[in-house]
Parts: structure tokens; C-alpha cells; sequence
């Protein structure tokens, strides 16, 4: 999606980041990061990737970055529309044995080149692919939304359980430097308390005929698509679960946003009775993440996109040579994978987000009243 890009920043070279990026800056890295391990021996054993669903994402972000992942590879696709097959299978090297139609795909169980699927479907079909993919034994990395409902997200954790596979969602900020900056304000609280949060993500929607305004198939609008990673930047910097909230919801075009949301703003609160603050639209544009601490506040501006993030901490400007967030969240969980670890963006993530999500348009059903999370 052209709105999480920038086009005034180039993308740097993974391999250079990684030795200079993270270590180069003396960041304590908070997580067992790909950044900071080397872990050359385990590439003989590299898990293969395969995407399910060849649309903007994974043509654009995905499969670029998956030719810079040093602990995985693309081994395989999974499309409905005939005409990508030859085209990725040229580009991207893949013999035919591991290309797949939705109407075999269950069949990949048995093909050992592919050890991960990667869910880059449409929002309601997220968790159909994902309990498939673990009946077939392979580990998972489905998109955000992680589904359209909080008993979808239970069903997909609980199929990656039985099948002792391992689930991820697509959430690529953990992995920022800049985000990382932020995470740490509470994790290391160098300026003491966060004491509130403010987080905005919205773009101008185009075609009014995309699956994004189809209730059936995105399970709502603005909100589940991009006011998500709001709702994940607050849980993330605060380092506490919201456990009340209140939400508004604008339209401007009620024919384009029929089924779906198009402006939402709610306030999340939080145990120490701290407040967090958000707006999401699919009519204009904005990205920020602003962290205020005791003593000083972290601004990312733009905050959310795949690269150019800005951003300042106690009035000194942010600047890192960041790399690929893609690659280096594949390269993270083809690790979880190979050293049998959990991923910090678990299913239990994604699900914590979805009820915060329902919570925001059960308050919008009651007539905007506080409800409990
Ligand atoms: P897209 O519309 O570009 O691609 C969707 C793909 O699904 C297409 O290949 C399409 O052919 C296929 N598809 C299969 N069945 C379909 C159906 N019934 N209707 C419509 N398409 C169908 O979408 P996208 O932007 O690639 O988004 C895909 C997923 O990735 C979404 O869940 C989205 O939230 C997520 N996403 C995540 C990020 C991120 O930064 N993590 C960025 C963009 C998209």
C-alpha cells in the first residue's frame, strides 16, 4: 500500500544495517533480536517461506524482503490467479512443485520445502488460511488484522497449539529502531513514568470498490486496517493492557464507508488510571506516535510507515540507518522456528489487539459509552 511507503527514503542494505543499525548506536537491543546474534551456522538449515495471497503487500514489501533475510527464503506462493504463477516463478526462482491454487493448498503438508506460510490474504480469510496452514504442520505468520473477531483469534491459537506449530502476526514495528526507542521509554524509563500516549494512523482510501470497504471481507474499516497499530503502539509503550475505553465515530461519505468505518477516535485507560489518546481514517491522513514521560516525550512522525520514520526524544532528533522491517521480522521468526522460541508478536498479541478493536465498536454500538476491555 502506497501510503505506508516513502518515497524520499531509500531502502538501505539489510546486511549493513545489521552490523551497524542496532550495535553501531549502543541500543540495547530489548528482544532476542536477529540484529544482534549471529547466527551464520544455522543457514544451511534455512525454513522456506511460502505467501498465500500475491497482492500489494507481498508483491511490494514481502517478496522484496525476502530476497534480504538472511534465515529464510521464499520457497513458495500460494495464488488463485493463474497468470501470477509463471510471472513469481521466473522472478523469484520457484519450481512448480511449490505453487499452490487456494483450491489444493492443503496439499502443501507434504511438500518439506515449505516449513511457514505467510497469511497475506484479505482480513476474513486470515484465520480459514492460518488453521489450515497448522493442519497441514506448517508454522505461521498471518497479517494484522490477525482476524475479524476475538473467537476467530482463540480458534487460530488454538489450531496452531494442537498442531504444536507456532503463530506470529505481521506486526512489523517491534522490530524499529525508532519503535525500539520508544519501548524502551517505559522499559528503561531513562525519563521516568510514561504518563500518556498519543497515536494517530489514517490515509485517503482510493478505489471505493476494494475489499478494504467490504464488511465481509475486511470485518470493519479504518480501524482494523490501520488504527490497529495504534492500539499496539500504546499496549507496547505503555507496557500495561487498556482496560477501559470510549469511542466516536465521523463519516463524511456515508455511500463509500456504507459497511465499513470510516473516522474513528477513542481514549484507552489504562490501570494506573493513565490515558491514551487515538484517531484512525480512512479520509485523511496522519501518522504519529507521541510518548510523554515524566520528564521528557518521544515523537515518531511519520510513525508508522515501511521507511522514512522520523522522530525526536527529549528534543534530540532520532536518526537511525534502519533496515528492512519485513526482513527483519521474517528473519526473527524463521529463528523462533529454528531454535524453537516464541515470537514476541505472538497470536496472544494479535488477540489482545482484537479485543481492544471489538471493545471499540461495542462502545460505538452503545452510543459511545465507556466499556470495559
Ligand atoms: P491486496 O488487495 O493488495 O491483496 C489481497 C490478495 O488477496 C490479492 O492477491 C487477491 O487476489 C487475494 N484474494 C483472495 N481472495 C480474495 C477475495 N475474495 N477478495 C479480494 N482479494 C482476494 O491487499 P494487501 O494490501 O496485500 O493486504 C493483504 C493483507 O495484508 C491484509 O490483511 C492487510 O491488512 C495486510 N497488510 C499488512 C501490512 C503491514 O504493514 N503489515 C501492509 C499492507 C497489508
Amino acid at each position: 500500500m502506497t501510503h505506508f511507503g516513502t518515497n524520499d527514503h531509500s531502502r538501505r542494505n539489510f546486511i549493513k544495517n545489521s552490523a551497524i543499525g542496532i550495535a553501531g548506536m549502543g541500543i540495547a537491543a530489548p528482544f532476542t533480536s536477529v540484529l544482534a546474534v549471529d547466527k551464520t551456522s544455522l543457514q544451511t538449515k534455512k525454513p522456506g517461506i511460502a505467501l498465500v495471497g500475491l497482492g500489494s503487500y507481498s508483491t511490494n514489501q514481502l517478496a522484496p524482503a525476502l530476497l534480504e533475510t538472511k534465515h529464510c527464503y521464499l520457497a513458495g506462493i500460494v495464488t488463485g490467479t493463474k497468470e501470477k504463477e509463471k510471472v513469481w516463478a521466473e522472478k523469484y526462482n520457484i519450481p512448480a512443485k511449490n505453487i499452490y491454487n487456494y483450491d489444493n493448498f492443503e496439499s502443501i503438508a507434504s511438500n518439506d520445502d515449505i516449513a511457514i506460510i505467510y497469511v497475506v490474504l484479505p482480513n476474513s480469510m486470515h484465520a480459514e488460511f492460518t488453521i489450515k496452514a497448522a493442519k497441514a504442520g506448517k508454522h505461521v505468520i498471518c497479517e494484522k488484522p490477525m482476524a475479524v473477531s476475538v473467537k476467530e483469534c482463540n480458534d487460530m491459537i488454538k489450531a496452531c497449539k494442537d498442531n504444536n506449530v507456532k503463530l506470529s502476526i505481521g506486526y512489523r514495528l517491534q522490530f524499529s529502531p525508532y519503535h525500539e526507542k520508544m519501548i524502551n521509554l517505559n522499559k528503561e524509563r531513562p525519563f521516568g513514568k510514561v504518563t500518556y500516549v498519543s497515536s494517530q494512523f489514517g490515509f485517503k482510501i482510493g478505489d471505493p470498490t476494494q475489499w478494504r470497504l467490504k464488511k465481509d471481507l475486511a470485518g470493519g474499516g479504518a480501524l482494523m486496517d490501520v488504527g490497529i497499530y495504534c492500539v499496539q503502539a500504546a499496549r507496547y509503550t505503555y507496557g500495561q493492557e487498556p482496560v477501559a475505553l470510549t469511542a466516536q465515530e465521523f463519516k463524511t461519505d456515508r455511500k463509500k464507508f456504507k459497511e465499513v468505518d470510516e473516522t474513528i477516535t477513542w481514549q484507552m485507560e489504562f490501570p494506573d488510571g493513565s490515558v491514551s489518546n487515538h484517531t484512525t481514517s480512512y479520509s485523511f491522513g496522519t501518522n504519529h506516535l507521541i510518548v510523554s514521560t515524566e520528564k521528557a516525550r518521544g515523537i515518531l512522525m511519520p510513525a508508522y510507515s515501511y521507511d522514512g520514520l522520523k522522530g525526536s526524544l527529549n528534543n534530540e532528533i532520532l536518526d537511525f540507518d534502519a533496515p528492512n522491517q519485513q526482513a527483519v521480522q521474517m528473519d526473527n521468526f524463521a529463528l523462533n522456528v529454528l531454535e524453537n522460541t516464541e515470537s514476541i508478536i505472538s497470536g496472544e498479541e494479535g488477540l489482545k489487539d482484537m479485543k481492544v478493536l471489538e471493545a471499540v465498536y461495542k462502545s460505538l454500538a452503545s452510543g459511545n459509552k465507556r466499556v470495559n476491555i
